[in-house]
């Protein structure tokens, strides 16, 4: 396993400033680590630089399915349901404690946006499209079945239901495994570095970049024969640092998603639900562990990129939806327990609202050379990659006789995917529950390691039974023991790179965090030997994003 460990910073950046890279990725959200995992197994020499935490972005705010895009059918976009489609079952087949089959629920209803017969037509349409395995495949269901499937939705409109399977994941962790996985490979990928400016040859293309540490402050210069920019919302941004001038006339169009926590027992779903909202758009509302979550919203947005907020306005029509389908809890604003809201990068079109605009990528090269991409959805984020690896590859071929590879990831399984099978993330929970016992942990804790930190469970559970030894307070073993995975083997530097991105904590158990924050922050400052001022600026940064989460302007 590479060690990836924050105290390894130093040495990473001297290595990003030693030579010259094939390929730098800028941002590390879900599309720049697969192209750093495409290009470095492909024997790409790689650097990929995030300005924040990897998945900070988008990439941790999203609705967290990996989905063949049901929604894209009724667009007529087949292409990209075809594509989603067959990609969802790579990703679940390299990465299976991340990615996990879900029965979703989709209630027909009366002037609903899908009828009975296009549902059936369409769920088949989408089954043959996308591959769907026959066990998987959609079932229709009458009024009486459906309304027994979810004895919650309201009966008055229901009219049937169509039973098909999406897979629910957790966008940051995936696109940590990403990363680490890229790192396997040899690319070099840094946290907390942003890239402030361009560095040109005297025919002013780009062959470098300027990157400013974020957490030191200290800036260095790094040299890449190509540079892709990968900055999700910020791709406009990042273009207009570089002097190029574009060769297409595209922009970026961002559009706001918000998504709310409630507890389970407040919004009891037997499954996931993708129902109609009174406006004529869909939400989703997803059981996962102790909460439910819904979302998601779909509005113009033209605020601060760096941090989109939910509003009043948002957790209002949420609600009223949820209460509009599922009449007998009557959710309020005081049930809410945590939220995001993230940006989609989407290419504007002209005369297209939010939901009409299209979820497809797009490149766009600029006259210095600077490759950019945007648009796209997390489960197409590998098939992405290969398209944009290829293009480099090519442009290298010209210029360097650079040897061209095809592309490896539908076979590269990532970093604590590594199971014999999918089906086998079970048998490995199974076969290690005695150890887990022995070991002082119980069969649930161990269920929550292997979903989280899939085959490489073991090195964490080692570490929490030596905590053990010592720390009496077992939620708090464990949660130390995660703490010194994530940091030794996963670049992470801060309370919210852990309460967030690491593990998911701040939106689905933000109420178990008050008092884990200071023993937290105490042994992260051992553990990445933080200075006293160093452990209260992550304090501080940290409680206002706790707080955040909670706040509706
Ligand atoms: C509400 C919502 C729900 C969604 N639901 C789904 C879903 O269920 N399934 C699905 O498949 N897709 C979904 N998507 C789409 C998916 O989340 C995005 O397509 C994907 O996460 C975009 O990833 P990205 O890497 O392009 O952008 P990001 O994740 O935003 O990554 C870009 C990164 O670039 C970094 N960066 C910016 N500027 C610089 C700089 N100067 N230097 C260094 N780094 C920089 C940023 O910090 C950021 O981390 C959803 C999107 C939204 C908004």
């Amino acid at each position: 396993m590479i060690n990836v460990s924050a105290a390894a910073r130093k040495e990473l950046k001297i290595t990003l400033q030693q030579g010259e890279f094939d390929l730098l990725v800028i941002g590390g959200g879900i599309t720049g680590a697969g192209i750093a995992l495409d290009a470095a197994s492909r024997g790409m020499k790689i650097a990929l630089l995030e300005k924040q935490d990897f998945a900070a972005g988008t990439s941790s705010r999203s609705t967290k399915l990996i989905h063949g895009g049901l929604r894209y059918l009724k667009q007529l976009e087949v292409k990209l349901v075809m594509e989603v489609g067959r990609e969802r079952e790579i990703v679940y087949k390299n990465c299976p404690h991340l990615v996990i089959p879900e029965k979703m629920l989709l209630p027909l209803v009366k002037e609903g946006t899908y009828g009975s017969l296009a549902t059936s037509v369409g769920l088949w349409v989408y089954d043959k499209l996308a591959g769907v395995k026959e066990t998987e495949q959609r079932v229709m269901l009458d009024k009486e079945a459906t309304a027994q499937h979810e004895p919650l939705l309201r009966t008055d409109i229901l009219e049937g239901g169509g039973l098909y399977t999406e897979y629910r994941t957790d966008d940051a962790r995936l696109t940590i495994e990403v990363i680490k996985t890229a790192f396997e490979y040899g690319a070099v990928c840094l946290n907390y570095a942003e890239v402030v400016d361009f560095i040109y040859t005297p025919k002013e293309k780009v062959c470098g970049v300027v990157m400013k540490d974020q957490l030191s402050g200290e800036t260095v210069e790094i040299r890449a024969k190509r540079i892709v920019n990968a900055a999700g919302p910020w791709v406009d941004k990042v273009r207009k640092i570089d002097k190029g001038v574009p060769r297409e006339n595209k922009r970026l169009h961002l559009t706001k998603g918000v998504h709310l926590v409630v507890p389970y027992e407040k919004l009891p779903l037997q499954q996931s639900i993708y129902f109609d909202v009174p406006d004529g758009r869909m939400m989703f509302a997803i059981p996962r562990g102790t909460s439910t979550y819904i979302g998601t919203t779909d509005t113009n947005y033209h605020d601060s990129i760096d941090s989109p907020q939910t509003t009043k306005e948002d957790v209002k029509y949420i609600l009223h939806a949820a209460n509009y389908m599922f009449p007998s809890i009557q959710l309020t604003e005081a049930d809410i327990t945590s939220s995001w809201a993230g940006l989609r990068p989407l290419i504007h079109e002209e005369g297209k609202s939010p939901s009409e605009l299209s979820r497809k990528d797009e490149i766009f090269v600029s006259s210095s050379g600077l490759i950019s991409i945007a648009g796209g959805k997390l489960t197409g984020y590998r098939k992405m990659a290969q398209r944009i690896v290829d293009k480099v590859m090519r442009t290298l071929n010209k210029k360097y006789d650079f040897p061209l590879k095809e592309c490896m990831t539908e076979n590269i399984a990532l970093t604590g995917g590594r199971f014999s099978s999918p089906d086998a993330v079970k048998d490995y929970i199974y076969e290690r529950i005695e150890e887990a016992y022995n070991k002082g942990l119980n069969k649930k804790v161990l269920e929550y390691l292997v979903y989280n930190y899939g085959t490489n469970t073991p090195v964490v559970m080692d570490k929490i039974a030596a905590i053990m030894q010592e720390e009496s307070d077992k939620e708090l073993a464990v949660v130390k023991g995660e703490l010194w995975y994530c940091v030794n083997f996963e670049l992470c530097s801060t309370l919210s790179d852990f309460f967030i991105r690491r593990t998911g904590r701040l939106f689905f158990r933000r109420k178990t965090i008050e008092k884990l924050i200071q023993p937290v922050a105490d042994e992260l400052q051992k553990l990445t030997q933080q200075t006293d001022e160093e452990k209260q600026q992550a304090l501080t940064h940290f409680y206002k994003e706790f707080e955040e989460v909670m706040t509706f302007a």
